[in-house]
């Protein structure tokens, strides 16, 4: 690498010649015996105020009863009512009705039981719902990005610092937010926290689509024009943060008005990526229009028909391989045989000329490119959908050529010569952000950021 981008070492050669000396810029090193340089890796699809949330809530994901989950929840409610300082509410998160002993969620009744007089909001481990005592109207709203006292603010930004620095531990240097609800305001706060890595972000469609909104193209040359377009892109100019598409919830938007979405995103100037984990919201995306650029995300199930679909319309699939490892009791207990067979597709799709990406959605499930790879080597349920370390390998890694930023990693094992199921363990010994030693030892590294990097 080269001023934090991939350089060509012929090229080099030819610069030298031409008098133009790149040769002192120049650091070698020599890897651990055994270790291998690749492209570092992306996580295509995570909600990181959401992670955060979760990272600073009780846990509720390792329960496995009712009863477990309530005397989770009031012990913390005994800690809330001791803390002084406290906001006076007990956050949790990660319940999944799959995962407890009784198959169903706490009613309102025991939750106001397990709570007393302190307020309780229970996450869904999906993020897709919120329990709450009927107390809950004291409690602050939202994820706590918006505090005003800032006191929930601070503990987000804390939990970010050391999110940032698990996933530079995981080789991960660049991410897309992919939150629904995303406008300007959220763009602003995701920059606020300072990530290492690199970010993209989707945008809900109220973002795009004001009254008074104007095409994104308009938005770029008439910078100064109000309107809703030009305040997501100021905030995104303005935050270095690129705005990959509107994202499209069949779930909130309801599954008739997807195609009229889909309309609105391209008519203002952006890709589509439609949430599709269950087939009708997948025809619902194929029926929508989409076309290349557009992204779906999940595919959760997929016809046999809808793959060939996929492939024509040229929008490519955003999945999530550790899903089908670490939730197949879920699917076990939920979904037929045959439907098991449609389930996160990749073999197919890309047989079919699909293009596919591998995401964590954390915090659905905990983030980690290597384990996804090994997950979409070594699936059991569809394990005709299994794919080799390769293929898996080229759905993590940021694509990289000569020119691109140097986005590297040094990892401690060459993961074509263990057995597949082990490279969710190999270690990642450096990664590298545009040149910028991210995580590794900074005694054993080099660190060489581009001429005018943001740090
Ligand atoms: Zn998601």
């Amino acid at each position: 690498m080269l001023d934090g981008r991939i350089v060509d070492m012929a090229s080099l050669g030819t610069a030298a010649a031409a008098g133009d000396d790149p040769s002192a810029a120049i650091t070698t090193v020599e890897l651990p015996p055994g270790s291998v340089v690749l492209p570092a890796f992306v996580d295509e699809h995570v909600h990181i105020f959401a992670a955060l949330a979760a990272r600073t809530s009780v846990d509720l994901s390792a329960a496995r009863s009712l009863a477990e989950v309530l005397d989770l929840l009031r012990v913390a409610a005994d800690a809330a009512r001791r803390h002084p300082t406290g906001s006076g509410a007990v956050r949790a998160w990660g319940i999944d009705e799959f995962d407890l002993a009784e198959r169903r969620l706490p009613s309102v009744a025991e939750l106001d039981a397990a709570g007393g007089d302190v307020p309780l909001v229970v996450h869904h481990r999906t993020g897709h719902a919120v329990i709450t005592t009927t107390r809950t109207a004291l409690a602050p709203a939202g994820d706590g990005r918006r505090d005003p006292t800032g006191a929930r603010w601070r503990v987000l930004a804390e939990e970010a610092e050391r999110l940032s620095r698990e996933l530079a531990g995981l080789g991960v240097v660049e991410l897309c937010d992919t939150s629904d609800g995303n406008g300007a305001e959220d763009l602003r706060a995701l920059a606020e926290l300072g990530l290492t890595q690199r970010l993209r972000a989707m945008v809900g469609i109220d973002a795009v689509s004001a009254p008074n909104a104007v095409s994104a193209a308009n938005a770029v040359s008439a910078p100064n024009a109000v309107s809703a377009v030009g305040g997501v892109w100021s905030a995104a100019a303005d935050t270095g943060i690129d705005i990959e598409a509107v994202k499209v919830m069949p779930p909130r938007c309801g599954l008739d008005r997807v195609a009229d979405v889909i309309r609105r995103a391209h008519a203002a100037g952006f890709a589509a990526a439609v949430h599709a984990v269950d087939i009708d919201e997948l025809q619902a995306a194929l029926d929508g229009g989409l076309r290349p650029g557009d992204r779906v995300e999940h595919a959760g199930l997929c016809l046999p028909e809808q793959v060939a679909r996929l492939a024509a319309s040229g929008a490519m699939v955003v999945t999530q391989p550790t899903f089908v490892t670490r939730r197949a009791h879920k699917y076990r207990a939920a979904l037929s045989t045959v439907e098991q067979a449609w389930l996160y597709r990749v073999r197919s799709l890309l047989d079919a000329g699909v293009a596919v990406r591998f995401s964590s959605d954390a915090p659905v499930v905990p983030p980690g490119p290597l384990e996804q790879v090994a997950a979409a080597a070594t699936r059991r349920l569809g394990p005709h959908e299994r794919v080799d370390v390769a293929t898996a390998l080229a759905s993590v890694c940021r694509p990289a050529a000569v020119g691109d930023p140097a986005d590297l990693v040094v990892l401690a094992a060459d993961p074509f010569d263990v057995e597949q199921a082990a490279v969710a363990g190999i270690g990642v010994v450096a990664t590298w952000r545009a040149g910028e030693l991210i995580h590794g030892d900074p005694r054993r590294w080099p660190s060489a950021p581009p001429p005018g990097a943001r740090r």
